[in-house]
């Protein structure tokens, strides 16, 4: 099977609550790669170019609110099936209805503040990657 990569976030509410090296430990234990990481505060105008995609949505004003509101840290992670595995592990969006041990069962607050990220195909993960990382970043 081909090895995929992936675009993971660390949001700000688990940066904010010290979890960064707990979802770090738990992405090497799922078996992924780090290719590339960065620790950033994102600025409300990236956050939004970032979720673009949910620019109508009725949470997009909230969710770009937080998203700029503390660090994240932006990993480019790989293994095989690297895009599912990665939001098997995570959890469903609201963690009311994430599985027993997912990180967003562990750790989340609530349906936005979710403490991870995961693209969700591989059009999107390519997209993702180039937002945070040039191509010299990611070998
Ligand atoms: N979100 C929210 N309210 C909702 C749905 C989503 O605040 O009703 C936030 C949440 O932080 C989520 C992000 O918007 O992670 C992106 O939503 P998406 O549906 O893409 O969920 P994900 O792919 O992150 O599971
Ligand atoms: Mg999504």
């Amino acid at each position: 099977m081909a090895i995929e990569q992936t675009l993971a976030m660390i949001k700000p509410d688990a940066t904010a609550r010290d979890l960064t090296g707990k979802i770090l430990a738990r992405i090497e234990e799922e078996g992924f790669k780090i290719v590339a990481m960065k620790r950033l505060r994102l600025s409300k105008l990236q956050a939004e170019a970032f979720y673009a995609v949910h620019r109508e949505r009725p949470f997009f004003g909230d969710l770009t609110e937080f998203m700029s509101s503390g660090p994240i840290v932006a990993i480019c992670m790989e293994r095989e099936e690297a895009i599912v595995k990665w939001r098997e592990v995570m959890g469903a969006t609201n963690p009311e209805n994430a599985a027993e041990g997912t990180l967003r069962k562990l750790y989340a607050l609530d349906v936005e503040k979710n403490s991870c990220h995961g693209s969700d195909a591989p059009e999107t993960a390519a997209v993702e990657k180039a937002f945070f990382f040039s191509g010299i970043e990611m070998l």
